[in-house]
Protein backbone atom coordinates (compact mmCIF):
# COMPACT_ATOMS: atom_id res chain seq x y z
CA UNK A 1 0.00 0.00 0.00
CA UNK A 2 0.88 3.64 -0.87
CA UNK A 3 2.03 5.68 2.24
CA UNK A 4 0.90 9.24 2.88
CA UNK A 5 2.28 10.90 5.56
CA UNK A 6 0.37 14.07 7.16
CA UNK A 7 1.27 16.55 9.43
CA UNK A 8 -0.63 15.70 12.96
CA UNK A 9 -1.15 18.70 14.01
CA UNK A 10 -1.75 20.22 10.28
CA UNK A 11 -3.81 20.95 7.57
CA UNK A 12 -4.67 18.23 4.62
CA UNK A 13 -6.93 19.21 2.01
CA UNK A 14 -8.39 16.79 -0.05
CA UNK A 15 -8.21 17.87 -3.78
CA UNK A 16 -10.61 15.82 -6.26
CA UNK A 17 -13.92 16.42 -8.16
CA UNK A 18 -17.37 15.44 -7.29
CA UNK A 19 -17.63 11.60 -7.68
CA UNK A 20 -14.04 10.79 -6.82
CA UNK A 21 -14.29 9.46 -3.24
CA UNK A 22 -12.97 12.50 -0.91
CA UNK A 23 -15.57 11.83 1.36
CA UNK A 24 -15.33 7.85 1.07
CA UNK A 25 -11.35 8.05 2.06
CA UNK A 26 -11.81 10.96 4.72
CA UNK A 27 -14.28 8.45 6.32
CA UNK A 28 -12.39 5.46 6.26
CA UNK A 29 -8.73 7.04 6.65
CA UNK A 30 -9.40 9.80 9.12
CA UNK A 31 -12.14 10.40 12.35
CA UNK A 32 -15.04 12.24 11.70
CA UNK A 33 -14.02 15.08 13.62
CA UNK A 34 -11.06 15.73 12.64
CA UNK A 35 -12.75 16.10 8.46
CA UNK A 36 -14.70 19.56 8.07
CA UNK A 37 -16.75 19.30 5.07
CA UNK A 38 -17.80 22.19 2.72
CA UNK A 39 -21.42 20.00 2.51
CA UNK A 40 -21.70 20.05 6.05
CA UNK A 41 -21.06 23.77 6.54
CA UNK A 42 -23.41 24.43 3.21
CA UNK A 43 -25.82 21.81 5.15
CA UNK A 44 -25.43 24.03 8.56
CA UNK A 45 -25.83 27.50 7.31
CA UNK A 46 -28.76 26.68 4.72
CA UNK A 47 -30.82 23.45 6.17
CA UNK A 48 -29.81 21.41 2.38
CA UNK A 49 -26.22 20.60 1.95
CA UNK A 50 -26.74 20.83 -1.77
CA UNK A 51 -28.23 24.65 -1.51
CA UNK A 52 -25.25 26.22 -4.19
CA UNK A 53 -26.86 29.92 -2.92
CA UNK A 54 -24.92 29.49 0.55
CA UNK A 55 -21.93 28.70 -1.17
CA UNK A 56 -19.92 32.12 0.62
CA UNK A 57 -21.18 31.39 4.29
CA UNK A 58 -20.52 28.07 3.94
CA UNK A 59 -17.20 28.71 3.34
CA UNK A 60 -16.74 31.36 5.68
CA UNK A 61 -18.05 29.09 8.08
CA UNK A 62 -15.50 26.27 7.19
CA UNK A 63 -12.55 28.57 7.39
CA UNK A 64 -13.64 29.35 10.96
CA UNK A 65 -13.82 26.20 12.02
CA UNK A 66 -10.62 25.17 10.37
CA UNK A 67 -9.25 28.05 11.97
CA UNK A 68 -10.34 27.68 15.65
CA UNK A 69 -9.17 23.68 15.01
CA UNK A 70 -5.75 24.76 13.97
CA UNK A 71 -5.15 27.36 16.63
CA UNK A 72 -5.89 24.19 19.21
CA UNK A 73 -2.93 21.99 17.33
CA UNK A 74 -5.51 19.72 16.03
CA UNK A 75 -5.01 17.60 12.66
CA UNK A 76 -7.98 19.33 10.33
CA UNK A 77 -8.71 17.36 6.95
CA UNK A 78 -10.94 19.60 4.47
CA UNK A 79 -13.23 17.85 2.24
CA UNK A 80 -13.98 20.10 -0.52
CA UNK A 81 -13.47 20.00 -4.03
CA UNK A 82 -10.15 22.14 -4.00
CA UNK A 83 -9.93 22.11 -7.61
CA UNK A 84 -9.73 25.95 -8.20
CA UNK A 85 -6.62 27.53 -7.14
CA UNK A 86 -8.54 30.79 -5.34
CA UNK A 87 -9.69 28.10 -3.08
CA UNK A 88 -6.71 26.80 -2.37
CA UNK A 89 -4.92 29.85 -1.37
CA UNK A 90 -6.98 30.73 1.08
CA UNK A 91 -6.58 27.16 3.17
CA UNK A 92 -2.80 27.57 2.65
CA UNK A 93 -2.93 30.59 4.00
CA UNK A 94 -5.09 30.08 6.81
CA UNK A 95 -2.67 27.28 7.61
CA UNK A 96 0.44 29.78 7.65
CA UNK A 97 -1.17 32.37 9.64
CA UNK A 98 -1.76 29.30 12.47
CA UNK A 99 2.10 28.34 11.61
CA UNK A 100 1.21 24.74 10.75
CA UNK A 101 2.30 22.47 7.55
CA UNK A 102 -0.35 22.11 4.83
CA UNK A 103 -0.01 19.13 2.95
CA UNK A 104 -2.41 18.58 -0.73
CA UNK A 105 -4.29 15.00 -1.03
CA UNK A 106 -5.14 14.51 -4.91
CA UNK A 107 -7.18 12.13 -5.66
CA UNK A 108 -7.85 11.74 -9.21
CA UNK A 109 -9.56 9.16 -10.41
CA UNK A 110 -10.32 10.32 -14.13
CA UNK A 111 -13.45 12.19 -15.38
CA UNK A 112 -15.59 9.55 -16.55
CA UNK A 113 -15.29 7.17 -13.81
CA UNK A 114 -16.32 9.81 -11.43
CA UNK A 115 -19.09 11.28 -13.64
CA UNK A 116 -20.39 7.99 -13.77
CA UNK A 117 -20.18 7.28 -9.84
CA UNK A 118 -22.34 10.51 -9.60
CA UNK A 119 -24.66 9.50 -11.98
CA UNK A 120 -25.91 6.86 -9.03
CA UNK A 121 -26.09 9.31 -6.53
CA UNK A 122 -29.32 10.80 -5.79
CA UNK A 123 -27.89 13.88 -3.78
CA UNK A 124 -26.01 14.53 -6.79
CA UNK A 125 -28.24 15.66 -9.61
CA UNK A 126 -26.13 17.94 -11.91
CA UNK A 127 -24.87 17.27 -15.01
CA UNK A 128 -21.55 15.73 -16.36
CA UNK A 129 -20.91 18.99 -17.50
CA UNK A 130 -19.81 19.87 -13.83
CA UNK A 131 -17.53 17.38 -13.45
CA UNK A 132 -15.80 18.09 -17.00
CA UNK A 133 -15.27 22.03 -15.25
CA UNK A 134 -14.14 21.07 -11.99
CA UNK A 135 -11.52 18.39 -14.01
CA UNK A 136 -10.32 21.18 -16.11
CA UNK A 137 -9.79 23.24 -12.99
CA UNK A 138 -7.78 20.34 -11.77
CA UNK A 139 -5.90 19.61 -15.11
CA UNK A 140 -5.06 23.70 -14.87
CA UNK A 141 -3.57 23.10 -10.95
CA UNK A 142 -1.31 20.41 -11.71
CA UNK A 143 1.49 21.96 -12.32
CA UNK A 144 1.57 24.80 -9.92
CA UNK A 145 0.17 22.91 -7.27
CA UNK A 146 3.56 22.25 -5.64
CA UNK A 147 4.48 26.06 -5.71
CA UNK A 148 1.39 26.95 -3.76
CA UNK A 149 3.04 26.77 -0.26
CA UNK A 150 2.31 22.55 0.64
CA UNK A 151 4.56 20.96 2.64
CA UNK A 152 3.60 18.20 0.56
CA UNK A 153 1.14 16.88 -2.59
CA UNK A 154 0.22 13.46 -2.78
CA UNK A 155 -1.29 12.11 -6.01
CA UNK A 156 -3.76 8.88 -5.17
CA UNK A 157 -4.64 7.15 -8.82
CA UNK A 158 -6.56 4.31 -9.52
CA UNK A 159 -3.97 2.08 -8.87
CA UNK A 160 -3.07 3.30 -5.14
CA UNK A 161 -6.36 4.07 -4.10
CA UNK A 162 -7.14 0.62 -5.25
CA UNK A 163 -4.18 -0.70 -3.65
CA UNK A 164 -4.81 0.81 -0.27
CA UNK A 165 -2.84 3.42 1.35
CA UNK A 166 -1.53 3.87 5.02
CA UNK A 167 -1.83 7.18 6.42
CA UNK A 168 0.88 8.23 9.10
CA UNK A 169 0.48 10.99 11.47
CA UNK A 170 4.40 13.02 11.41
CA UNK A 171 4.83 14.90 14.41
P1 LIG B 1 -18.52 15.23 -3.77
O1 LIG B 1 -17.46 16.23 -4.13
O2 LIG B 1 -19.70 15.31 -4.71
O3 LIG B 1 -18.92 15.29 -2.33
P2 LIG B 1 -16.81 12.99 -3.24
O4 LIG B 1 -15.48 13.22 -3.87
O5 LIG B 1 -16.94 13.25 -1.79
O6 LIG B 1 -17.90 13.76 -4.07
P3 LIG B 1 -17.78 10.35 -2.54
O7 LIG B 1 -19.11 10.79 -2.02
O8 LIG B 1 -16.77 9.91 -1.56
O9 LIG B 1 -17.19 11.46 -3.54
O10 LIG B 1 -17.97 9.17 -3.57
C1 LIG B 1 -18.87 9.30 -4.66
C2 LIG B 1 -19.49 7.95 -4.95
O11 LIG B 1 -18.48 7.05 -5.36
C3 LIG B 1 -20.17 7.32 -3.74
O12 LIG B 1 -21.34 6.68 -4.16
C4 LIG B 1 -19.15 6.33 -3.23
O13 LIG B 1 -19.76 5.24 -2.62
C5 LIG B 1 -18.42 5.94 -4.49
N1 LIG B 1 -17.00 5.63 -4.23
C6 LIG B 1 -16.15 6.36 -3.49
N2 LIG B 1 -14.93 5.81 -3.45
C7 LIG B 1 -15.01 4.68 -4.18
C8 LIG B 1 -14.09 3.66 -4.54
N3 LIG B 1 -12.82 3.69 -4.10
N4 LIG B 1 -14.51 2.67 -5.32
C9 LIG B 1 -15.78 2.65 -5.77
N5 LIG B 1 -16.71 3.56 -5.47
C10 LIG B 1 -16.35 4.57 -4.69
MG1 LIG C 1 -18.16 14.53 -0.68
Amino acid sequence: PTTVTVPATGLVLLVGVSGSGKSTFAREHFHPTEVVSSDACRAMVSGDEGDQDATADAFDLLEHWVGIRLRRGLLTVVDATNVQQRARASLVALAKRHHVLVDALVLDVGESTAAARNEARPERDFGAHVVRRQQRDLDRSRRGLRKEGFRRVHVLGPAELAAGVTIVRER
